[in-house]
Parts: structure tokens; sequence; C-alpha cells
């Protein structure tokens, strides 16, 4: 047997757990512990001929599969999840999607600093840049080696990205260690098996480029000799591969994306600069990769791409670069992703005083629902994934509550829905609630799936059970289905009392694939919604006293005006004369006062501060009421 997973009891003590992988370790596996949020597993690889069953009379062992695959390390067949690891401060893998960027190559000091600022500026998160380049001619230039380095580091430092480089050849793979963050496999050296041996057992993060005649399953057993020698860090990079096609560089295998993305647990990103050759062609295959299933990009981008000494055709103007990240930005929430950035580029980091370290150790976030619900998920695209900590709440109050009373740094609050509208209970909340303010938005998209206990079928459900409002958007598919719709309180709890009730096999629930998750459910159908144009924003609100300014662009504020004739119509015209631009505007009536109503109104707040504080001082003397409920970065 070359490979098995060995999945461990919960109850397994230490002691059993070390015996379980001593007695592998001395057979002759190589043995891998992979603690899940379920379960957690022991992979042993190797080429070793053992008994499955003596593996599974050991105490503390549940079971042990055979891992089918000849890759084992990379199967998902081993580690389900997703992997998700750190470079530097930058996420990658999950629901985050990296853009590097960076030059061909590292041609001086002057050029790799002007290339890294425009990737930062623009929003990408790490640099890269060739030191050592594999040139199909001996006579083109190779990079400044060592000197290149030295470069790249500097402008990595400068700006804060991580860098990443190409490494040829295994004697300097440990001379390069001190310069970059993550080493960069090119696609002829993917079949270098002493390179990627000795690359992998750095222990560093990896990008591994597919060969550009490798077969899929070639690239992975390429990425099964990475992670056999020692790192857990690697990352695939799909570059495009050679066909008889000459028009393009390569040919970008986009379908490549998500067949490896259900076969691996790794991370997979997209070149679409070596994929295609030409640098028109870059941003519609980056939003290609983007739509299907990439975890993030890597381009080739120049400060004056018509000088550039290597692959100057296909590099971006640093301005093409910025429509590109804009552009994903936008795609992202379609796809149920964000865009990762680095903590000083976060929209919170506009908003908050630098005591209330939202990029430091953790965070807590608290939010309405269960673990599972819609609210959670724009907790974990809006906050760093590994530090959040989301706390469930049962009623918008309550989060607010948490807030105040500092359980939670920060609370994550729907506000409006495309589909339905306004949530007008927390607008309440925050015009009852001077102590709080609004501190950012997210958007996310809102995919319903019908969710039910494993090995149900469609024909055995009759009833399900959510929200009113997933019911109301999901009616098409509960009357096509003759279901019976029944109100729940929220989403994920409908999952979880389904979850609690073992008989229930003829009902179902409607929530978000990560209610799926965590309550250990199945998805029988998903995307049931009946407009698929379903999104929902959010606020994050913290305490007052936690917030601090500096570059707002986005403003929310309430005011409440006499029943006058023009009283609306005149304030609304303070804001046009200060040029103002009102995004949204709401109304509610005033509890106790019938047929008075307050408004409120979400502004783009200029560059000059001054100007819009102006503005608000004369409609503050206009209104009978009049509160800023937020000033944020989006
Ligand atoms: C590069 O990234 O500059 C490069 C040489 O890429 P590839 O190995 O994919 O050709
Ligand atoms: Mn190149």
């Amino acid at each position: 047997m070359e490979g098995m997973i060995i999945v461990l009891e919960t109850s397994i003590t230490e002691k059993e757990r070390d015996y379980v992988k001593n007695y592998l370790s001395s057979q002759g596996f190589q043995v891998r512990e992979i603690v899940g949020e379920k379960e957690t597993v022991i992979g042993a690889v190797g080429q070793v001929s053992l008994d499955q069953r003596s593996v599974e009379l050991l105490p503390g062992v549940a079971r042990v599969i055979p891992i089918s695959k000849p890759y084992k390390l990379a199967s998902r067949e081993l580690h389900k999840e997703d992997t998700v690891f750190n470079v530097g401060p930058v996420t990658v893998g999950g629901s985050r999607i990296v853009i590097i960027g960076g030059p061909c190559s590292v041609e001086s000091r002057e050029q790799i600093m002007a290339a890294a600022h425009a990737v930062k500026d623009a929003g990408g998160v790490m640099l890269r840049g060739g030191a050592f380049k594999p040139r199909t001619s001996p006579y083109s230039f190779q990079g400044l080696g060592y000197e290149g380095l030295a470069y790249l580091k500097e402008a990595g430092e400068a700006t804060g990205l991580p860098v990443v480089t190409e490494v040829v050849a295994p004697a300097d793979v440990e001379g390069m260690a001190e310069y970059i963050d993550v080493y960069q496999i090119g696609a002829r050296n993917m079949q270098n098996f002493e390179l990627l041996k000795k690359v992998g057992s750095m222990g560093m993060p990896v990008i591994l480029k597919r060969g550009m005649s490798a077969t899929i399953n070639e690239w992975l057993m390429a990425a099964e000799y990475l992670l056999a020698s020692g790192t857990d860090k690697v990352i695939l990079c799909e570059r495009g591969i050679r066909t008889f096609e000459t028009y393009t560089r390569n040919t970008l295998d986009i379908s490549a994306i998500p067949v490896v993305r259900k076969l691996s647990h790794l991370p997979v990103i997209v070149d679409p600069s070596h994929g295609t050759g030409i640098r028109n062609k870059v941003l519609p295959m980056a939003l290609a990769g983007v739509a299907a299933g990439a975890n993030g990009l890597i381009v080739e981008i120049h400060p004056n791409p018509e000088e550039a000494v290597s692959d100057g055709p296909q590099s971006l103007y640093p301005e093409q670069f910025l429509k590109l990240v804009n552009d994903v930005e936008a795609l992202a929430p379609v796809v149920g992703k964000e865009v990762a950035r680095l903590p000083e580029n976060h929209h919170l980091s506009a908003a908050v005083d630098e005591t209330v370290q939202f990029s430091g150790d953790s965070c807590r976030v608290a939010f309405q629902g269960a673990h599972g619900a819609y609210s959670e998920k724009a907790v974990k695209h809006y906050f760093p994934e590994d530090k959040v900590e989301s706390l469930p709440r049962e009623s918008f109050p309550d989060v607010f509550d948490a807030v105040l009373k500092g359980e939670a740094d920060w609370g994550m609050i729907p506000v409006e829905n495309s589909l339905a509208g306004s949530i007008l209970e927390n607008y309440d909340l925050l015009n009852m609630n001077p102590d709080i303010s609004i501190v950012g938005e997210i958007k996310i998209r809102v995919r319903h799936n019908l969710i039910a206990h494993k090995g149900v079928k469609m024909e055995d459900i009759s009833e399900v059970r959510s929200h009113p409002q997933a019911l109301a958007q999901c009616d098409r598919f509960i009357k096509s289905h003759g279901l019976n719709p029944v109100p729940a309180y929220d989403t994920s709890g409908a999952v979880e009392d389904l979850s609690k009730e073992p008989d229930a096999l003829t009902r179902g629930a409607i929530a978000s694939d990560e209610a799926a998750r965590v309550w250990d459910m199945e998805i029988l159908k998903d995307g049931i919604e009946t407009n698929p144009n379903n999104y929902t924003r959010f606020f994050v609100i913290g305490r007052k006293e936690n917030v601090k300014v500096t570059k707002p662009n986005k403003a929310t504020v309430m005011f409440e005006i006499s029943d006058e004739a023009g009283s609306l119509s005149s304030c609304l015209a303070l804001f046009a004369r200060h040029s103002l631009n009102m995004t949204r505007i709401e109304s509610r009536p005033i509890h106790g006062k019938p047929w008075s109503y307050s408004f409120y109104i979400d502004l783009d707040v200029p560059e000059e501060m001054a100007d819009f504080d102006k503005a608000i001082e004369e409609v503050d003397g206009a209104v009978s009421s009049f509160r800023v409920l937020g000033l944020y970065r989006v």
C-alpha cells in the first residue's frame, strides 16, 4: 500500500495517537497529522507492504481508508478542506483571491522598486520578479542572479509585499531562502525531481507551475514530490500548455482549474501572462480563471513594458493592472470569494484607532444566527479569516449588545438585500445606539441550498424550513417540487435544528453551503434561489470610542425633518449644492410620531473632508434631528 488515511476516534488519547504515529513510522511510512474541524486524520504514505487491518486494530483508530490516487498528500481524499496558509500577512487559499504582480525579470533596483509600488498601489499582495531566468536561448538575458534577489528583497521590504522568485538550480535553494518568501518552480522544471526535493525540504511556500506538456496527473505528482519532501505550502499554477495553436504563446487550460480544485486541496492560481503571451488577452483570461474557481493570479506588470528585457509584449502597464484588480474585485462575490488584501490596505484600517488591532492577534465579531449563517460568511470574508473569531447571537439587539459590552470587538449586521430591500430593524438599532458607529460595509452573494440528512433523496423531502425571506427567495423551487414551506427563525438555525433530529428524513432546510458543512449535513440541491442576482449588504459596526476615521470615502447619515412643505427637498438640495453624491435614501416611520419619518442617506465622501464637514454642518442646522451613523471606507 502506498498511502492510507487513518481516521482517529474523537476520544483518542494523546498516548494512543503517538503510538499510532510511531507504529506507522516504524513500518517505514511518512506520517502527517491533519487536524480538521470535524475529525483528525493521519496520512501515511510510503512504499510499504502492510496489512490494513493491523492499523485498524490499534486503539483509538476509527477506520482506515486506502488512498486510491497515485498522489496521496496532494489528494483531496486525504485533506477534505481547502488548504489555507499564510505567506507573511497574506492568506492563500479558501475564499481569498491572491493577486501577485511584478515583472518577468528583475532588471534594476529602480525597475523592481517602481513595479513593487505599482503592484501595492493597485491592491496586489505579492511581488514577483525573476533573478534566474530559464531562457530558450542561451544568448538571451539570464537574470541578475543574487544582485537581483537583493533588489527584490529590498522592494518587498519597502512595500510590505512578500516576494516570489523562480529557482532553477538545487545548489541555489538554500542561499535564496534569506531573500524570498515563496519559491517558484518554473514550467521547464516541473519534473526536475532533484530540484523539487530540495525546495520541498525547505518547508517554505512554493508556487509550482504546470509543465508545458504536463498532464494534470503529472503536475499533481510533481506537487507530491514537494509535499513528500517536507513542505505543506504548495500553490499550483496553471500557466498554459503546448497545443497545436500558435496564435497565443500557450493555450491556457482553464478547464484544469475546476478539475484540480476537485482532485486536490491545494490552492490553484492562474498565470494569464504566460498563458497567452499577449498583453490585451491577460485581463479576460484572468477573469476567466477566477470564474473557473482559481484562488489567485500571477501577472506580469512592468513600469515600462516597451523597455522590458523579457516578456514585454505580455506585461501589463500599471494602469491595466489596476483595472484587473478592480474587475476581479467586482467578480469575486459572484463566485463567493474576496480579493486578499494587505492589512494596511484593508478597508477597516482607515476607520479604526491604532489601539484596536483588527489585524493583530485576534478579533471577535458578533453576528445574528447560528454558525453557518450568511452573516458569518460576511464576517469571514471581511476580516482576516485566520484571526477572526465569530460569535453567534440570537437577535440583532444581541449583536449590538455584544459590541457595546465589549464581548465582541465588532458586529456584522445585514442592512439591505438586492431582492427583499432594507432590513429596517438594523437601521432602527443604529439610530437608537449613539455609541455605535458604522465602520465598514461588505456585499456578499446569497446562494441558497436545499440541505438534508446524509442519504436523504430529493423525492423523500416534503417539508422545508428556513427564514421567511429565504423561503420567499426560493419559492419557484419550493412550488415546483411541491414542498411545504415552514418559517424558522434563521437559515442556519433551521439546519442546526434539523441536524439534531436524526429521524427527520422528510424535512429539508434552506441555508448556505457553510451551514451544511458546519452542521455536517448534505446539500441536496445548490443554487435554488429564483433570482441569482441575490446580494446582501452588511454593515460592520463598532464602538464609537474605538473608531478614528482617517480616509473615509462613504458616510451614512440619519435625519428627521419637520412635517412641512418642501422640507425634504430643501434638505436634499443642500447635499446637491455641496456636490455630495447620494447613493441611497431610505425612509422610516418614527416611533410615537405618526406620519413623521426619519431618513437614512448614504453619501460618497469627497477627498477633502473639510467640504464634507461644511455640508454636514449646514444640513444639521436645517433639520430637526441629525446624526452621522458612520464614516467608513469601501
Ligand atoms: C516566469 O514566470 O517568468 C516564467 C518563466 O514562467 P514559466 O515557467 O511558466 O514559463
Ligand atoms: Mn516571464
